[in-house]
């Protein structure tokens, strides 16, 4: 199918900026992966993968084909007493895959319930929340290398997973992720530790919660927490929560007895981003039409029609605020077009 021209990405994107691209295709299956990328080398067009649009914000046209992925499937590959393998299509919706999930009993993913997006694009900045990364139920990705033009299929160890980065993320445009394997438990650990989580189960007065006891706890605290994208436009957290090392830590916590880190290492702490933002008044801040969330700073959010350059802009105001109080440089989560 030949891809469109000129088309608007407001509808693809959780921004909702009326940047366009030269050229837009659907992908439904996997031949049309290898045609678009023979297609455009042909044209000497770069592409863009997309899946749902929530960790994206473009701050111009794309001059070039944006891919959207929508292979769809759950297939059942394995199942044991203990586990199950699953393949499932990268277009799939990442919560209503949560939910199957948590329905059939199958345990691992429950604490990243709700978060928006397409399973394909979870491993890209391995999704997490809640204690959880997504990395530790993913067993092998199928991805076409658009390098060497070859089908691959990549192992857990290969994928490089880290905190909000894997080899997706570090060689931008290179893998299109087709399906990805998920190794589930029957019998699940369930990951409790986070406070929140407990004071929801104590209220609800729940001694031995099930993996939809989880679930639902974690939907209550996240639609209580984070705008709906359908109402504020958002990619969720935009920024990264900074490491440091531990000389600068031991500093910055004798000047701000407050600040919130957490070792990773005998050498370095990581910093709630969201802190630091605080710190430098940012909570509820709204320029224009462009604002960091009233009930989670970390968000950037926008209020009407919004370009992405002014998303950009007030997001670069913020780093600069961060770099000359904390002299902490905040990297972006969401990828920048
Ligand atoms: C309200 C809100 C809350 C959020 N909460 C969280 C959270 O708790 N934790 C968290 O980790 N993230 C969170 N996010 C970010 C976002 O939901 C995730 O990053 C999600 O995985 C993005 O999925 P997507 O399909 O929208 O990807 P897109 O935004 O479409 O793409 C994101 C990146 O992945 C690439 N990509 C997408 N699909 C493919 C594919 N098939 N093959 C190769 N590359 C691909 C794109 O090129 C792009 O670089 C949140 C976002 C919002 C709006």
């Amino acid at each position: 199918m030949l891809p469109s021209s000129n088309i608007s990405l407001q509808p693809y994107h959780s921004f909702a900026s009326q940047e366009e691209a030269s050229y837009f295709s659907k992908i439904s299956d996997k031949q049309e992966i290898v045609a678009i990328v023979k297609w455009s080398k042909e044209k000497q067009l770069p592409i863009l993968v997309i899946g749902s649009g929530t960790n994206i914000l473009f701050t111009k046209n794309f001059e070039g084909l944006i891919a959207k992925i929508e292979l769809m499937g759950v297939k059942k590959i394995e199942e044991t007493a203990s586990e199950v393998i699953l393949e499932v299509g990268a277009g799939e919706n990442w919560h209503h895959f949560v939910s199957y999930c948590v329905y059939k009993g199958w345990g691992g993913i429950e604490n990243l319930s709700l978060i928006p997006g397409t399973v394909g694009a979870s491993p890209i900045q391995n999704i997490g929340a809640y204690g959880v990364e997504v990395q530790e139920c993913i067993k092998s990705i199928e991805a076409y290398d658009t390098l060497s033009e070859n089908w691959v299929h990549l192992n857990n160890a290969d994928c490089a997973f880290g905190y909000r980065t894997s080899i997706f993320k570090q060689n931008p445009n290179r893998f299109i992720i087709a399906s990805v394997k998920f190794l589930l438990n029957k019998q699940p650990q369930l990951k409790t530790d986070y406070g929140v989580i407990r004071e929801v189960l104590h209220d609800k007065n729940i001694k031995n919660p099930s993996l939809e006891d989880i679930s639902n706890a974690i939907i209550q605290i996240r639609s209580q927490k984070l705008p709906d994208p359908k109402v504020l436009g958002n990619a969720g957290s935009f920024f990264k929560n900074p490491t440091i090392l531990f000389n600068q830590y031991e500093l910055l916590k004798e000047k701000f007895p407050n600040l919130i880190a957490y070792p990773i290492s005998d050498k370095a702490y990581k910093v709630a981003a969201g802190w630091l933002l605080e710190a430098c008044g940012w909570k509820g801040i709204r320029n224009g039409n462009v604002g960091c969330y009233e009930k989670q700073s970390l968000v950037i959010v926008s209020y009407g029609i919004v370009s992405g350059k002014e998303v950009y802009d007030f997001s670069e105001t913020i780093i600069q605020s961060i770099k000359s109080k904390f002299d902490i440089l905040l990297e972006r989560e969401v990828t920048v077009i």
